[in-house]
């Protein structure tokens, strides 16, 4: 009996600009509930919480034993209810990520399905934290966990309301580079050609030396002048992007190649004013990824850094203090980091000991071939090696000070398996008695497929976060969080935390973090898991 087919829906001929003005916010899922507590107050702008926060505070006495005090702090938040209308801006936007995240917003706002050889296939945006996976609210009256969608936590911008926008020093318009990137299957392609050929990244920052010169041959849009008129102009194109959509506030996420790591020079970057100086001298060691961070912030426009390089160099982190404007990095965790987070994270707690780490990969995308040249390799490289840090850190009964599992990392590039990256990973790790448990992984999977729906995810948090507000006791007004966003780690392999603060890699633990500041906001517990209602019968 041959299989049933599905109806393909096959896209009527708007364009992707008629298909924003149909749009209306309303597509954004409403709260599908109201806590009833007399510390959560709803108005028809906020929603205002009281929560105190509790904590322990270790004080370690003299003669070697330590004291514990369990401590109080009451947080107020305040939540703007209202979904702005939002614009992401992706720097890099006709690479694989960008193209990707593009192709793929457009087809679900859209409802292209597409035929594959194992049938018809539905868009969706799986691998996205706020769009598919679920949180648990609550216990019902029967005592069974209840669980809404992620995204109905707080009232946060849907994929499929983002006007998106962005800049490439490639010419390509956004059909044919959805074409290059190989990504999506070509029936899903094939319908979304007529919808993306009208969308072309603006010019960008071109400096040869940040990233590998095999890129030289991509370089056909790039912005003439000096640093400071590409600063200029970068902060003219977000403006204009913002006025010509009509946004609210527009999001940009670098997601082009990864630079050099620049060198921090006293007087040049090493503060906010040094910084914007050297730009107007046309210094050597500004990358273009600092330029656009530097824009950005200018603008008063959140920027994210989805690469490893070191683009929130001091004189950047200082700005984006002075203007209070927020900052998230560094490098999408999106495949083997992101294994590597639970994996330590579930060794260590377990009581068992990883000796070594060998993480090897190739690629054969352009992310591949840019990262096959030492300076951008070791840019990865940085950003992959301290990942374990804090899960060996945390565990004396295992680890002597200082003592840490040896952790390598190797990429290749190899073109023939294009986007479908390889990952191959060994953990050894000491087991009871001295015996030894190797553990070996092979990850093979489209690298843009896994990053894309973190851009998304970054960009609706970080948005979420500017609507966000808090007060302690002392405090009269109503503020900002700290400027760098540690609420995006889960979404980063090398998690940028405000200076002197410690970085959570364990994915657990960042999910938790997330979870519990946004219920926080509504004025909930924590999710303690303790489920004493179970236990204590
Ligand atoms: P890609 O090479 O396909 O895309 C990068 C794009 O950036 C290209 O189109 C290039 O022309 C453009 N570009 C380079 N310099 C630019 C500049 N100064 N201004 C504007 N555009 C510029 O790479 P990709 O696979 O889309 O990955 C993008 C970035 O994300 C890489 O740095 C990669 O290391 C990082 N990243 C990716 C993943 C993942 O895909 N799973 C995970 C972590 C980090």
């Amino acid at each position: 009996m041959s299989p049933v087919i599905a109806p393909v829906t096959f896209p009527e001929s708007s364009t992707v600009a008629d298909q924003r003005t149909q749009m209306t916010l309303e597509s954004t899922p409403a709260q599908a509930f109201r806590v009833e507590s007399p510390q959560v107050r709803y108005t028809d702008e906020f929603i205002l919480s009281e929560y105190v926060y509790r904590n322990s505070k270790v004080v370690k006495n003299g003669n070697g034993s330590v004291s514990v005090l369990p401590t109080e702090q009451t947080f107020h938040f305040k939540v703007e209810r209202t979904v702005p209308k939002v614009g992401l801006m992706m720097v890099g936007w006709g690479g694989n990520n960008g193209s990707t995240l593009t192709a793929s917003i457009v087809a679900n706002r859209k409802g292209i399905q597409w035929h594959t050889k194992e049938g018809v296939k539905s868009p969706n945006y799986y691998g996205s934290l706020t769009q598919a996976s679920t949180l648990k609210l609550g216990i019902d009256e029967k005592g069974s966990d209840y669980y809404i969608p992620f995204n109905q936590i707080l009232p946060m911008v849907a994929p499929n309301d983002l006007v998106l926008g962005g800049w490439d020093i490639n010419s390509a318009n956004l059909a044919e580079a959805m074409q290059r990137a190989q990504v999506l299957d070509w029936d899903l392609q094939r319908q979304l050609i007529p919808e993306l050929e009208a969308l072309k990244p603006l010019p960008s920052i071109y400096y040869p030396d940040y990233i590998a010169a095999n890129q030289g041959d991509r370089a056909n849009n790039v912005l003439p002048g000096s640093k400071k008129e590409h600063l200029d102009q970068i902060r003219k194109d977000i403006r204009e992007f913002k006025a010509a959509n009509e946004l609210d506030k527009v999001i940009v996420v670098w997601t082009a190649n990864t630079e050099r790591f620049s060198d921090i020079i006293p007087g040049v970057n090493d503060s906010a004013d040094n910084l914007l100086a050297a730009v107007e001298q046309g210094h050597e060691e500004i990358a273009p990824s600092t330029i656009f961070a530097l824009a950005c912030i200018l603008e008063k426009t959140p920027f994210v850094n989805g690469s490893p390089q070191n683009t929130f160099v001091p004189g950047v982190v200082d700005l984006a203090e002075r203007e209070k404007v927020y900052i998230g990095g560094d490098d999408f965790k999106s495949g083997q980091t992101k294994v590597k987070s639970v994996l330590v994270d579930f060794l260590v707690n377990a009581g068992i000991k990883p000796l070594s780490i060998t993480s090897y990969n190739h690629l054969g995308n352009n992310d591949g071939k840019n990262l096959s040249a030492p300076a951008q390799f070791r840019s990865k490289e940085i950003s992959k090696s301290n990942v374990v840090d804090d899960m060996v850190a945390a565990n004396q009964v295992l680890y002597a000070p200082g003592e840490h599992p040896d952790h390598i990392v190797v990429i290749k590039y190899c073109p023939s398996v294009g986007d479908s990256k390889r990952a191959l990973d060994e953990y050894v790790s000491e087991i009871f008695m001295g015996g030894r448990n190797t553990i070996s992984l092979y990850n093979v999977c489209e690298d843009s497929l896994l990053a894309s729906p973190l851009i998304l995810d970054l960009a609706i948090i970080t948005e979420l976060m500017t609507r966000i507000q808090y007060r302690t006791d002392d405090m009269e007004e109503y503020g900002a969080f700290h400027s760098v966003l540690s609420v995006l780690s889960y979404m980063l392999k090398a998690p940028m935390v405000p200076p002197g603060t410690p970085v959570v890699n364990a994915l657990a633990k960042q999910r938790a973090a997330v979870e519990n500041i946004f219920r926080a906001c509504i004025g909930l517990p924590p999710q303690s898991d303790m489920m004493l209602e179970h236990k204590a019968l």
